[in-house]
């Protein structure tokens, strides 16, 4: 694998640097690739079936099928019960998820968090787990390449940015990158709750540095001020994702000056319905 390029861009008459992770692979890429780096270099033959869990719009369970396609390996992900409309979409990442061979579980609400903890209790032999989110210790290796591809670019710039949900891209960033500043805001909950789940990996260096927004979002809910940052971005010149880009971005905006290389997340290919939900919110006509 060669190093993802570097781009720039000017946004609002800044200049931002921008790590192009997201042209790695169009399923396999951003931060899901990092995290699934160990994974996607070990042989074929060393396992068989790779089980995950979690949301059927989740960049993680794409990036996921897209490996055991490659490795021709089997892949299990269970879900809570779908709605008829969900199995239905012949769009999004859960559609291309099955497109790429794919086998989906629904389990019923009321038994779902038990299911959940039971599974590690009857695993065969050369399948492995992946817990909502990534990987963890297997994700520390794929970010420490990252960091290894950003000190040899030998830039001009002492900041970094990456959004966050689990955190774990920004922790293991700013871990290996001592002498960078690494700027991150929680998409997915609170500045309060975004620590735990960081405190619950490692203790959090000086480094990073945790924005916090000027007003809460709702993960995944459409904001009109969330679709101008991705309309001015792509007018820049690059699609970011509508999960998580629009609020680094706009934090970044209001609250650093610095020149800054941002570390492109990747889950792109969740735009399409994303998009759609704006349309029927009247926000943009398709
Ligand atoms: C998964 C994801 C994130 C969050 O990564 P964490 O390591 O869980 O913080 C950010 N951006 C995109 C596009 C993602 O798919």
């Amino acid at each position: 694998m060669i190093n993802s390029p570097i781009s720039k861009i000017i946004l609002e008459g800044r200049e931002f640097l921008v790590k192009r992770d997201d042209l790695i692979d169009p399923h396999l890429a951003g931060n899901k690739y990092r995290k699934l780096y160990t994974l996607l270099n070990t042989q074929k033959e060393g396992l068989s079936k790779i089980i995950s869990y979690g949301g059927t719009q989740s960049n993680a369970m794409l990036a996921i099928a897209a490996m055991c396609k490659k490795k021709d390996w089997e892949f299990i992900y269970y879900t809570k019960t779908l709605s008829s409309q969900q199995i239905k979409q012949n769009e999004g990442n859960f559609f291309h998820s099955i497109e790429l061979g794919m086998k989906h579980i629904e389990i019923e609400e009321e038994f779902y968090k038990e299911f959940i903890a039971l599974l590690r209790l009857n695993l065969e032999e050369k399948t492995f787990i992946i817990d909502q989110g990534g990987a963890v210790e297997e994700a520390r290796i794929g970010l420490e390449v990252l960091a290894q591809e950003i000190r040899e670019a030998k830039l001009d710039v002492q900041s970094l940015a990456t959004p966050s949900g689990t955190g774990t891209t920004a922790l293991f960033l700013a871990l290996a990158l001592p002498e960078y500043k690494v700027y991150t805001t929680p998409c997915v909950g609170d500045v309060k709750y975004l620590k735990e789940q960081m405190q619950a990996l490692h203790e959090i260096p000086d480094n990073l540095v945790i924005l916090t927004p000027e007003r809460k979002y709702h993960f995944a809910k459409p904001y009109p001020e969330f679709l101008n940052i991705y309309k001015n971005l792509l007018e820049s010149g690059i699609e970011f994702d509508l999960l998580y880009a629009p609020g680094m971005w706009k934090v970044l905006l209001e609250q650093t000056q610095e020149e800054i290389l941002y570390i492109h997340s990747g889950g792109v290919t969740g735009n399409e319905s994303m998009l759609k939900r704006y349309e029927k919110k009247g926000m943009i006509s398709l």
